[in-house]
Formats: C-alpha cells, structure tokens, sequence
C-alpha cells in the first residue's frame, strides 16, 4: 500500500479555476492562492442568501483510539461517493496544526483515496489562516502587558489574566513561563504561558463568526482577565477589537481545494474539540450548504464530545440543522472497548468486538435522542477480518440500524457508494424531530448535568471547590445563558480515560471552568487538559525531509 503522500503527488489536481467554476463562482466570489488553493469571499454567504440551503451531513464517531477512527478519511470518501453516484456534495473540514503534525497524530487531511489536496500545503502552512490566528491572539498579548506597562488605568491585576500568547507548535517547555523580566524597562513581570493557537479563544470566535461584524463584536466581548476588584476586563475595554478583527480579514474566508478525485472541499479553521467545539468555521459549512446539495462535515472525537458541541453550540450559533448522521465505528476502536489491548487490535477477536459493542450502542442512542436519521459506517481497516465486519454488521441489523461497510481509504468514492446511497435516503427522510440536549435558559449547572446524563451515562455530576465558585460568579457575571463547552477526554464516556466501552455508576467531577465570552461559550474542564502539547520521544519531524527539487518525503 501506498503511503498518504505517494498517493498525494500521483494524483492528477485540476487547476483551482475549474473547481470554482463547477460550483457555479464569479470572480468576485473568490480568489486564487496559487494554482490549486482559493480564498472564497467571506461575503459570498449574504450574497447567496435567497439560495436554498443545501443538507448537512454530520459525521462522527465512536470513543476513538489515539490513531483516530477515520472521521476525516470517511468525510472525504463520503463526499466522493456522492459525487460518484451523481450528487453535488462538498466536504467541510477543519484546518489541521502544526504541532499534531511535527508530533504523532498524523495529518487531518483524510487518509489513502480520500484525501484533500494539496495534502502537502494543507498540513502545513496552508493560506496562513494558523498564523494569522497567532498574531491576532499575541497582538492581544502585547496590548495587555503595554497597558499595565503604561500605567494600567483598567487596574488590570497581573495575577488573575487569563489571556495566553499562543504558537502553534507543540512547544512543552512553553506552558509556563514568566515574562517582564529585566528591570522597569522590561514591562511588568507576571507569571504567564503559551497554549497552541488551535486552543485560542480566537480560532473558536473565527469558527463561530457569521461574517466579519459577528467576528468584531465577539473579539470585543473576549475577557482576558479581571481587574484589582475582580471586574471582567474585555478586548472592547482596550479598544483593540478593530486591530483584531484587521489582523483576520483573509483568514475569515474559507479555503477552497479539492480531493484526490477532484471534489470540491473547503477547509476552513480547526479549533480543539476538548477547551474548544471543534468544528470547521460556520461561514465554511454554511457557504457550503449554498454551493451544493450535500455539505459533508465532521467533528472532532467521539459522539460524546464532537457531536454534542456540534448540535448545541454549532448549529446554535449558525441557526440551522444537519440532516443525517455518520456514526463511524471501527473493528479496532470496539475490540479495544471490549478489553484487548493496543498492541492486539490487529489479531481477530470476535468475542471483544462482541462486548465492545456497548460504546457504539451508547452513541447511537445519543443520536436517537438528538432526533436525527443516521447510517453506521463501519471504516474498513485491512487488518480486519470479513468474521468481526459481517458481525458489526449483523449487529446493526438485528437492531434495525442502517449500516454501511465502507473502504473509502482503499478505494476512494467507490468504496463508499453504500454510505452515499443510505445517506442520501436518510437525509432525505421528512420525518424529523431535533432536539438539543438542553435549553439555553436553563442554569449552567442544569446544563452541564444534562449532557452528563444523557450524554455520557453518568449518575451525576459533582463540583470541585473552585469549580463551585466560579459556577457562582459566573452567573452572578450574566454568562448563565451561555451554551457550555465540555473538556473531557475523547477516550472514554466518563471522565476516566481508562474506562473503556460502555461505563456505568460513575459521577462526573467539574474541575473548573473556563470563560470564553467572545466565543460565546462556558468551558467546562473535567480533568486535566492539555492547552499545549509536547512532542513524543520520537516525533513524526524526523520522517520529513524535502529535496533540492521540491519532493517532500515523510508526511505521513
Ligand atoms: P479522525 O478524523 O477520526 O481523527 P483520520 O481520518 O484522520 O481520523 O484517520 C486517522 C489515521 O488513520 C489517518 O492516518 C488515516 O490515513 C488512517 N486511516 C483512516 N481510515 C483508514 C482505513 N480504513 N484503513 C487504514 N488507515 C486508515
């Protein structure tokens, strides 16, 4: 088999031009970023209001393992497979980092055939968007310590900024640091730190604007810390919102390019899925819908976590629905939930697939209970044997559950045509009842304990000292009626990333929470999260090389 990038520079891209012109785009809908990358105009979304919308289809998963069940991979595939039975589909992905490349998870641009284009670029410096996000965010950074450096009328306290300078690097040794130091020309020293610019509250704000304005005015509700008397201090109270939102005028717009079977895809921003929602921009899914019949998205992690943000924060903030939905489950991903360990996922065990089952059945449910038509797809790894496929199969038909044996890695769209036809009956499906998991009105609390129960399966929830506090304060602040964003680990449905398959009896414990104003959301931390990664022993870097001519060699 091919690696991800032989596959890449075999394929024969068509130049962007002809992309844009199959979408039906004039010259002023967008502009070209060399010959197989576009900006469309973040503006095209008004223009083309009176357009209907076209379907969304969700695609997300079960609890994955640390290799990533194939959400991206089936995303491309899926919208291959659309085109190929005739259907105009467009896929929306997010924007992979830096630091996840350099470091072990591979790239965010799918997989085999199905891949998005030029995988190359995409995976590294792309149009800039990433580093346009690094400078907004560290302009911020410098504008704080300036103020207090020149004489604080804000009275902001140094101790209790919340505001990070971001890199998007996995950068370990830049968590914490100390800056000003040096003397009085030095600035004011204070304790401070780097997290990665995909966790900044800018790229979530970017993900969820509507249109340049929407971007202003959350940047300007951003809090970045509190005053000596504990009073919020925002962007708007340093008057830098206008700097701000200049310093993102081109990363506002979304990235056009293609597939390795030239289906149009637009990739656009890729917040964290655990402090963050972690979805593609709204302006991306939603020019989408304008421009095809079929918009194929997806959502970082499992059901738990992607799904959930995705329908109460996403679809909140961008006021409209998906169709369907993909529950992506693999061979490998429900063994380990049946107990076999990482190094044995590739030996048959038809008896694990059997009680690892119980982590698909719980995100089913979760779905049922968002109201939403979904098809199962079972993401065909070669290691898998025809005995553990044909039982996930059985499985879903005995339950009456649409389900599609889908090998979109191996075979591109041909390989999901299955997928494609299940998808395209069930989005079509005029019986439909969504429901989000809770109310904005209701309190923070409820909220929270709504998505632990009905979500996870946990009992309840409980609150740290500290959580409890800032519970308090924050509603007292009016933020109550903010959607909640939760961060947890991907790896199980508890907080407990040990606790594989389907867990139950267990509490939920809120260790703090976090205000992302500007972004519109409450973080809700339920363990340690990691803002800023490290690299592994052995990073991916040490593959990479690129020769005197241009060939690269090593990314992935
Ligand atoms: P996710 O979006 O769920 O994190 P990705 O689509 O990025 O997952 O896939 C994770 C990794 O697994 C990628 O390197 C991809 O190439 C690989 N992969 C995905 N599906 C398959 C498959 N069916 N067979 C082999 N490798 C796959």
């Amino acid at each position: 088999m091919k690696t991800d990038i032989e596959i890449a520079q075999e394929a024969k891209l068509k130049p962007i031009r002809e992309i844009a012109e199959s979408l039906d785009l004039t010259e002023d809908d967008w502009e070209p970023y060399g010959h197989t990358k576009a900006k469309l105009s973040d503006r095209l979304l008004k223009k083309l209001n009176s357009v209907p919308d076209g379907k969304v289809i969700l695609v997300t998963s079960i609890n994955p393992t640390p290799a990533g069940e194939g959400k991206s991979t089936v995303t491309v595939g899926l919208g291959q497979a659309l085109h190929k039975i005739g259907e105009k589909a467009i896929i929306a992905l997010r924007e992979p980092s830096l630091g996840p490349v350099m470091g072990m998870k591979g790239g965010a641009a799918g997989g085999g055939y199905s891949q998005v284009l030029p995988m190359e670029d995409i995976n590294l410096h792309f149009t800039g968007d990433l580093h346009a996000i690094t400078s907004a965010n560290n302009a911020l950074s410098a504008m704080i310590d300036n103020h207090i450096q020149r004489g604080n009328k804000l009275q902001i306290d140094p101790r209790r900024i919340e505001w990070k300078r971001v890199l998007d690097m996995n950068d370990r040794v830049l968590r914490q640091i100390v800056v000003g130091l040096g003397g009085p020309k030095q600035g004011v020293p204070r304790e401070d730190g780097f997290t990665i610019t995909v966790a900044s509250e800018i790229m979530a704000i970017l993900c969820l604007a509507t249109g340049l304005d929407d971007l202003k005015e959350r940047l300007a509700r951003i809090v970045i810390g509190y005053t000596f008397k504990e009073k919020p201090v925002t962007v708007k109270d340093l008057k830098i919102e206008g700097a701000l939102a200049l310093l993102l005028k081109e990363a506002i717009k979304p990235n056009l390019v293609q597939t390795v079977e030239n289906t149009p895809a637009i990739i656009h921003g890729g917040p964290f899925a655990n402090i963050a929602h972690g979805c593609n921009s709204i302006l991306a899914t939603k020019t989408a819908a304008k421009l095809g019949d079929y918009v194929i998205t997806e959502a970082g992690f499992g059901a738990d976590l992607g799904a959930e943000k995705f329908l109460d924060i996403k679809t909140r903030a961008g006021n409209f629905e998906p169709s369907a939905v993909v529950i992506v489950a693999t061979v490998r991903a429900l063994k380990m939930h049946g107990g076999v360990e990482k190094d044995q996922l590739t030996t048959e065990n038809v008896e694990a697939l059997k009680q690892g089952m119980a982590n698909l059945e719980k995100h089913i449910e979760t779905i049922e209970h968002f109201g939403l038509p979904y098809v199962v797809a079972i993401n065909k790894f070669p290691t898998d044997t025809e005995k553990e496929t044909n039982f996930i199969h059985s499985w879903c038909r005995e339950k009456g559950i649409d389900v599609a044996l889908t090998d979109v890695w191996a075979h591109g769209g041909e390989g999901g045509i299955e997928l494609a036809e299940k998808v395209v009956q069930k989005a079509n499906t005029k019986e439909r009842h969504f429901n989000r998991v809770y109310e904005l009105d209701e309190p923070l609390e409820t909220k929270i304990r709504k998505i632990a129960q009905k979500v996870y399966g946990a009992v309840d929830i409980e609150f740290a000292a500290k959580a409890k506090k800032q519970l308090q304060f924050y509603q007292q602040q009016g933020w109550g009626n903010l959607p909640v964003c939760m961060a947890k680990t991907q790896y199980s449905l508890s907080d407990n990333p040990a606790l594989l398959g389907r867990p139950s009896g267990f509490t939920i414990t809120i260790r703090e929470l976090r205000a992302s104003i500007g972004a519109g959301f409450i973080v809700v931390l339920t363990g340690e999260m990691m803002t800023m990664p490290g690299l592994p022993k052995h990073p991916a870097a040490l593959n990479m090389d690129v020769t005197a001519d241009g060939k690269i060699a090593g990314l992935f």
